[in-house]
């Protein structure tokens, strides 16, 4: 099993998303995929790269829309498994009305943000991460509007796995997507995942400076969803590890009358009048 490809990233060298690249290409192979089980599909953006740099099924969306593409691949093919993938920009601007509706939706899959506080690809603005005061060609005089608190956001929309991690710590973050992959719902990891060319404030030492392990808060527990939000709020966000978990609630797709029949993407094209209704009413 092996998920990697000979396709160069042309990432910077020292881009944290290589170590996204690393875990996620290992997590695949942890939880015993083969490639043809994988899809990753990605927005717009340098991590959107991301899904022409692994051995998977693989499709590079258009800017904000990798969730919907996703979502619809799992809901017409549940044996795949599906990874999204994209940057902050991507998934917490354009994209954030799919991010947060995918999340009270959750549908059983993974997304995967590499958040670097800024936009890479058109050579270095304010993203919607951004902190206060963060200067950029769009910034000039610093940043004013406040950084969203997009964890925090997550679990309020009825989030049912929510974990964070940096790309520093590639044994943590692959763990990380292991547990999302085997999550039965959506699942949202957020990376810290420095862009070592446009963003000089928020680099590899400033994240180690300031990050907090939730495993060394003692008596931290990720099913307690009031605690998450405590402890996120106390640390300004800046903390690592599985954040909350939801085991109960259940996968939007689970849910749906009939669904346990074949895969669409499995049956025929070529269906009676009968099989075609029975479809629609599956998805009424
Ligand atoms: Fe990575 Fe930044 Fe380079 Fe884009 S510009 S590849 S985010 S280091």
């Amino acid at each position: 099993k092996d998920f990697r490809n000979k396709v160069k990233p042309n990432w910077c060298p020292g881009c944290g998303d290589f170590s996204v690249q690393a875990a996620l290409q290992r997590a695949a192979a942890n939880v015993g995929l083969e490639p043809e089980d994988l899809a990753v599909v990605a927005g717009i953006g340098c991590s959107g790269r991301i899904s022409g740099y692994i051995n998977a099924n693989g499709f590079h969306g258009v800017h904000g829309r990798a969730l919907p593409i996703a979502q619809g691949l799992k809901l017409a093919n549940r044996d795949l498994t599906v990874v999204a993938a994209g940057g902050d920009g991507d998934g917490f601007a354009i994209g954030l009305g799919h991010t947060l509706h995918a999340i009270r939706r959750n549908i059983d899959l993974t997304y995967i943000v590499m958040d670097n506080h800024i936009y890479g690809l058109t050579k270095g603005q304010t993203s919607p991460r951004s902190q206060v005061g963060f200067k950029t060609k769009s910034t000039p005089d610093g940043q004013i509007e406040s950084p969203i608190a997009i964890l925090e956001a997550a679990l309020t929309a009825g989030a049912t796995f929510v974990a964070q991690s940096f790309s520093s710590d590639l044994k943590g973050l692959t763990s990380l997507i292991e547990q999302g992959m085997k999550h039965k719902g959506f699942a949202l990891i957020n990376v810290f995942s420095p862009c070592v060319t446009y963003n000089k404030v928020n680099t590899y030492d400033w994240y180690k400076e300031n990050l907090t392990d939730l495993s060394s808060i003692e008596g931290y527990d990720p099913h307690n969803r009031l605690q998450a939000m405590q402890v996120l709020m106390e640390h300004n966000g800046l903390v690592t590890g599985l954040i909350y978990q939801d085991l109960d609630k259940p996968a939007y797709e689970d849910q749906l009358k009939g669904f346990k029949k074949e895969p669409l993407a499995h049956q025929s094209i070529h269906i009676s009048e009968e099989k075609f209704n029975d479809l629609v009413h599956e998805f009424m």
